[in-house]
């Protein structure tokens, strides 16, 4: 089987280029299976160089493998100009304008190239192994809701239901893959609000968005419960969520468009009437990064692929009064989807 390396070395010779400069951190690591914190690639026809420094030249020896291990000593930058010749990709989304000035300094000769992307586009699709470790921090993720929910929500505050869903999903052995979310009542209506210190109040919906990070992978997931019975109104609009994201759940499978399948849910949703009150796209690729290639959104030009893991999640934000977002973590296949979040759907109301 061809190499993660190999890949990029053909990819980056039908771009052009002599040789593909890797700097981003979570490119580095998919490439080589490198978890230290300082590594780039330089790779192409003839290359497969990965540089480190000092302190990680012995791991880099036993996690880079079919990688030359170069170490750099003294300036960083200096150590990869060295390396490069010819017609160079770099990482445009990432490499700073600073360290690009600095780069093209210390280089002779050499063309330097915009080039991002090439990594994010092999990303996309995950092998075997890949989606076993995103299925895996899904279901920790779903033994994290599990057991917050078992405690109870009611007159407890926002930052107090984070962090304890935080210093459980450690003691499972995970890190959070970013800090939840934890919106009741008029939080829930801001799309990223921040776990305040605001006591979760009877008859609120508690908007709740938590992944976690397990071996170097993703998940994301959010629930919406009821602290107490919410209502009319907000079961409502729980049920239009619902009924959005079960329609993009069965449209989703392989060589949809990413635009379509946004515009799916949100058809659901303005025919109710509440068209402006989803504010953002309905899903993004997750993996070794939370949010990654595709996107499903408006503006999206991503065609799916089977093997690609992409949330779904739609929602309705009353301003004022409360939000309802459901998110499903679900890999993408041939004639449809495999949902990895096992939690149910049906309004929960906790006490
Ligand atoms: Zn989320
Ligand atoms: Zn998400």
């Amino acid at each position: 089987m061809r190499g993660r390396e190999d890949r990029l070395a053909e990819k980056a010779a039908e771009r052009g280029l002599d040789l593909m400069l890797v700097t981003h951190l979570v490119n580095v690591r998919y490439l080589t299976g490198f978890g230290g914190t300082n590594g780039a690639c330089v790779c192409g026809p003839e290359a497969r160089l990965f540089l480190t420094d000092f302190r990680y030249t012995e791991r880099a020896a036993a996690e880079a493998e079919g990688w030359e291990v170069v170490t750099v000593e003294g300036d960083w930058l200096r150590g990869i100009a060295e390396r490069l010749e010819g017609k160079v990709g770099f990482e445009d989304d990432h490499l700073s304008v600073r360290s690009l000035g600095k780069l093209d300094e210390r280089v002779e000769e050499v063309d330097l190239t915009p080039a991002g992307g090439l990594v994010e586009e092999m990303r996309r699709v995950k092998d075997e192994a890949e989606l076993r470790a995103i299925a895996a921090a899904a279901e920790l993720a779903g033994e994290v809701y599990s057991w917050v929910l078992e405690r109870g929500l009611r007159d407890r505050t926002e930052s107090d239901v984070s962090k304890a869903a935080v210093a459980r999903m450690r003691e499972l052995g995970a890190e959070p893959a970013f800090p939840p979310i934890v919106a009741a009542g008029p939080n829930g209506a801001l799309p990223h609000a921040e776990p305040s210190e605001r006591e979760i109040g009877d008859g609120e919906l508690l908007v709740f968005d938590m992944g976690a990070e397990l071996d170097g992978y993703c998940s994301d997931c959010t629930r919406t419960f009821a602290v107490g019975e919410p209502g009319d109104e907000a079961r409502e609009v729980y049920g239009l969520v619902g009924r959005a994201q079960e329609a993009a759940l069965e449209a989703i499978r392989a060589g949809e468009h990413g635009r379509d399948l946004d515009a799916v849910a949100r058809a659901v949703i303005e025919e109710a009437g509440h068209g402006e009150r989803f504010g953002h796209g309905l899903g993004h690729g997750v993996g070794l990064e939370v949010h990654e290639a595709p996107r499903l959104s408006k503006a999206s030009e991503d065609v799916l692929a089977a093997g690609e893991v992409v949330t779904v999640e739609p929602g309705v934000y009353v301003p004022g009064a409360f939000g309802v977002r459901t998110e499903d973590l679900v890999v993408v296949e041939e004639d449809g989807v495999r949902n990895l979040s096992g939690l149910g759907k049906d309004l929960r109301v906790v006490e």
